[in-house]
């Protein structure tokens, strides 16, 4: 008898906020590593070319990898949201575990795919 109307809701309408949290948050990260929208690095032409400047750019270089990529996942959860495919697995087509969208809301493969793969 009791029809819990909610359940008619799309889940996918909190996962919108999420993710553009946390794409805000990534392109914090990168414009602070001086990977912004200008792209490439803004280091201070004062800093002499030690090797050790060389490794923390190494490193920078890695992080900024890392987050574009997070970021680029995001972006394609964020389109999946859009079409209204958000919360299906690329691979098989079925539900992705809530709980795994909650521990990684850009997750495109479900569990089982994903560790598949
Ligand atoms: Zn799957």
């Amino acid at each position: 008898m009791a029809s819990d109307a909610s359940t008619s809701e799309p889940v996918t309408a909190d996962y919108r906020a999420i993710l553009e949290r946390e794409r805000a948050g990534l392109a914090h990260q990168l414009a602070e590593l001086g990977h912004g929208d200008s792209g490439g690095l803004n280091y201070d032409s004062n800093f002499a070319d030690t090797s050790q400047v060389t490794a923390e750019r190494g490193e920078a270089e890695a992080l900024a990898g890392e987050l574009k990529d997070a970021l680029a996942e995001v972006e394609a959860a964020l389109a999946r949201v859009d079409n209204g495919t958000y919360g299906r697995c690329a691979r098989c087509g079925q539900a992705i575990g809530p709980a795994r969208l909650e521990a990684m809301p850009a997750a495109q493969l479900c569990i089982t795919c994903a560790s598949r793969s």
